[in-house]
């Protein structure tokens, strides 16, 4: 498995190209509002990044035909944006998005409820909150010395006494050059160590939590994936620089561990 090692000058261009989709990521949230289908969302969301003057890098990949994974309750990740699907008060949401500056993409996903926490099922907010939680429990391994799997096994210990499934069949990956590089980052408990991390590696992780199985089904669409007992589940993304010490993560706002 070849895993790239960025120059300081191609981690310039990904802190850049993380810096505006964090700013995305923090309008686009906002602007979600309950009535609102998953396709004005969609397109607020590519707008945004076409003001910056980069490029969606969801858009067309694999035949993707939206800037942006819009996935309701059940569905877990790669939800199609549609005119049909219209957000309801307490529905959770990821917003899954990226973009590429100068060559140089940038991955990160968000879960929130739609007209704010306080309408929520208080359980999905619950795990909507330890699935991000658990982002950072993983990332606090992602050190230069050691094991990729740290960040998996990490994850477990944080999630697994909840009782909650963690996806399996998807998996965080490489960053850079292309949307998805070596190595595949798995969220669930691993027997191996992995690969040891170096500083230079920029990696996207995202926990993909579920409130119950972590069995999922793909739909139809060749994309949709849902839990396969139709339970809510919550996704937490950002792209990050391994380091010889704290990583560094290039899709939130500088001071901000929020949006
Ligand atoms: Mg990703």
């Amino acid at each position: 498995m070849a895993v790239s090692l960025k120059s300081e000058r191609e981690i310039q261009l990904m802190r850049t190209a993380g810096h505006y989709l964090a700013e995305v990521l923090a309008e686009l949230t906002a602007f979600v509002q309950p009535g609102m289908s998953t396709y004005e969302v969609n397109a607020k969301g590519e707008s945004l990044i076409r003001k910056t003057g980069c490029v969606p890098n969801f858009l067309h990949y694999e035949g993707f035909p939206a800037s942006f994974c819009l996935s309701v309750n059940e569905e877990v990740v790669h939800g199609i944006p549609s005119k049909k699907r219209i957000l309801k008060e307490g529905d959770i949401l990821s917003i899954d998005g990226g973009l590429i500056y100068k060559g140089y993409h940038s991955d990160a996903a968000r879960s929130l409820i739609v007209g704010g926490p306080d309408k929520g099922d208080p359980a999905v907010v619950t795990l909507m909150e330890r699935t991000k939680e658990s982002f950072f429990r993983g990332i606090s391994q992602a050190v230069a010395g050691n094991y990729l799997y740290d960040i998996a096994n990490a994850i477990a210990d944080y999630i697994e006494p909840f009782g909650y499934g963690i996806i399996r069949d998807l998996t965080g990956h490489g960053i850079g050059r292309a949307l998805h590089e070596d190595p595949s980052i798995p969220n669930f408990r691993q027997q191996k160590r992995g690969i040891r991390l170096k500083a230079g590696m920029t990696l996207a992780v995202e926990p993909m939590i579920a409130l119950g199985t972590w069995a999922v089904d793909f739909a139809d669409d060749g994309w949709t994936c849902t839990t396969r007992d139709k339970k809510p589940s919550a996704h937490y993304e950002n792209t990050i620089l391994v380091t010889e010490g704290e990583p560094e993560i290039l899709t939130l706002l500088a001071g901000t561990v929020s949006s």
